[in-house]
């Protein structure tokens, strides 16, 4: 076995694994990432693409944005669907100007180990960490990881471990449940994720209301849209072939005058069983940042721009931990987060109640749908349910 000694070891080459390797580089502090999967592997696999202003704000200042600035498009206002009728909502312009940058986040994954790895940062790719430990803060942390391609294993020994891995993070394994306290809601419907070779209908985020299937189109690029629809607990991606796809598309998604365009589907996927949020962000020497910490639903973009916030928090209190020998900003790391995550959750559980309806009988059914018609007119009016929506959609 191998032995490696740094200062921090991350788990995971995904946005905030890469954000914090970048920014503890930046201050001289050693780190090595693991990662599990082979880089054309992480470079290439497409999730997010809604980046917030404040997330490109960190990663510009860091010099982590040029190809993000270079490249991506912007939008700051979205268009909601609903029984055939279009509005937009100028969010940007009642959120202080604050816009989306669309790029994908495999794109941001690339730029974020091209940097980090042409500035000398070390990066185990093909790697799974299978064992951590770093509860007992006495001792230094360890961890283990073994070559998914050969018989290779290395054991890295450091002060801390971020745990940056996605949502079946290893840290759920050792850190205990009593400690992480995590909290989780079952959403009663799935999401169908689905990339197509489609132009965007219009360059910015559309969201279809409808009775059975929440909608929406996300351009990803200038030929490429993501889409999603709402499918019921249980079907699978066999229930769904590209005609009855296309065909629910075209109910939620189409405007009078302008039918839905189809093209190839060139990925399907079921997402978004469940959210969860560990309310301990920290374990002794063990810290957890990202999806690893909490899991929440697609509504409203905000998975890897928290990621990238729990990063940049993270990596400015193990700065200070270094330069100055202040502890005080790792322990206060979950109590700053919390607040935030919760905000983001408390969004995307808004959103997914104005789009989705959920099953239930004709009278909760009525209910909800008024509550809906209101809560468009109130957009509409650009009152102060728009400016709130426009504030937390935007991201601070
Ligand atoms: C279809 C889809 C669309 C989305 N759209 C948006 C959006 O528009 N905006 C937004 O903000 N968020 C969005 N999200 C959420 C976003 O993608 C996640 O929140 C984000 O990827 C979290 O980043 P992360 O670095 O915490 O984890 P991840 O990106 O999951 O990265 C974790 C990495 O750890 C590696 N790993 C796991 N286990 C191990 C192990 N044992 N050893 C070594 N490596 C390991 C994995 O291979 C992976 O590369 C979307 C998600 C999906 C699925």
């Amino acid at each position: 076995m191998r032995h490696v000694r740094v200062n921090v070891g991350i788990v995971g080459a995904g946005p905030a694994g890469l954000a914090l390797a970048n920014v503890l580089r930046q201050h001289g502090i050693s780190t090595i990432v693991v990662e599990k999967d082979s880089r054309e592997t992480v470079e290439t696999t497409p999730r997010a693409g809604l980046i917030e202003q404040r997330t490109v704000t960190f990663l510009e200042r860091a010099e982590l944005a040029t190809g993000l600035l270079t490249n991506a498009m912007r939008t700051g206002s979205c268009t909601f669907i609903h029984q055939g009728e279009a509005f937009s909502v100028p969010y940007a312009d009642l959120a202080e100007g604050r816009k989306h940058y669309i790029y994908p986040q495999q794109f941001l994954v690339r730029d974020l180990i091209a940097i980090h790895g042409g500035a000398g940062g070390d990066i185990l790719f093909s790697h799974e960490v299978t064992q951590i430990d770093g509860g007992d803060a006495t001792e230094p942390a360890t961890m283990v990881a073994r070559s998914t391609k050969g018989a290779e294993s290395v054991e890295i020994r450091c002060d801390f471990i971020a745990a940056a891995d996605g949502s079946d993070s290893i840290a759920h394994r050792a850190v205990p449940e009593s400690i992480r306290m995590p909290l989780r809601h079952q959403h009663p419907f799935r999401w169908l994720a689905l990339l197509a070779d489609v132009p965007p209908f219009v360059p910015e985020i559309v969201y279809g209301m409808h009775p059975i299937h929440g909608a929406a189109q996300m351009p990803r690029t200038a030929t490429v849209s993501r889409f999603y629809l709402q499918i019921q607990a249980g079907e699978t991606v066999n229930d769904w072939n590209d005609d009855r796809i296309w065909a629910a598309l075209r109910d939620v998604l189409v405007v009078k005058g302008h039918p839905v365009t189809t093209g190839t589907i060139t990925e399907k996927a079921i997402i978004g069983r469940s959210d969860h949020v560990s309310r301990t962000m920290q374990h002794g020497r063990i810290f957890l940042l990202g999806d690893a910490a909490h899991t929440i639903s697609l509504a409203g973009g905000k998975g890897m721009n928290l990621a990238v916030a729990d990063a940049e928090v993270l990596g400015a209190a193990m700065a200070r931990y270094y330069d100055r020998d202040d502890e005080q900003p790792l322990e206060n790391y979950t109590r700053e987060r919390q607040p935030k995550i919760w905000k983001a959750v408390l969004f995307s559980h808004w959103l997914i109640n104005l789009l989705h309806s959920t099953a239930g009988d004709a009278a909760a059914s009525a209910f909800s749908n008024e509550l809906r018609l209101a809560t468009i007119r109130e957009l509409r009016s650009q009152g102060p349910v728009a400016r709130m929506f426009a504030e937390e959609y935007a991201g601070e």
